[in-house]
């Protein structure tokens, strides 16, 4: 079994984290280094899927709920208007390999994630 990603110990309590949303497959938090003025995650409680292409795959359902759940973030956080980023591999900016959507809203620049 893989190591636990930071974001797992996020989900099991070991690391705080501000929670805003979560249902049983679903956790939605702040960036601890935010990116725009509203900066969430939101992740699936598993770790089974590395990457947006590996949930696509594996399970198109769950990634779609993602997106409807960013959206609704974004309604209750901000004005309902959001950019969504999914890094993609190392050398897209991807830091942690435990799939992951940012949703950023709330007044963007143009270098938020850019
Ligand atoms: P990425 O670079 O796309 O893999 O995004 C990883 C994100 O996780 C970054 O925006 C980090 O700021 C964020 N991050 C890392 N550790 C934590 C943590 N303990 N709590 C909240 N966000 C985190």
């Amino acid at each position: 079994m893989s190591e636990p990603t930071i974001f797992s110990r996020i989900v099991a309590g070991e690391i705080p984290a501000t929670v805003v949303w979560q249902n049983e497959r679903l956790i939605a938090f702040e960036d601890i280094a935010p990116q725009a003025p509203v900066h969430l995650l939101v992740i699936p409680k598993t770790q089974q899927y590395a990457n947006v292409s590996e949930l696509a795959v594996g399970d198109p359902a769950l990634l779609a709920e993602m997106i409807s759940v960013a959206d609704q973030l974004a309604a209750t956080h901000a004005n309902g208007e959001y950019r969504l980023v999914f890094n993609s591999g190392a050398s897209a900016g991807q830091t942690v390999f435990h799939v992951h959507a940012h949703v950023l809203c709330g007044g963007l620049t143009e270098s938020a994630l850019a």
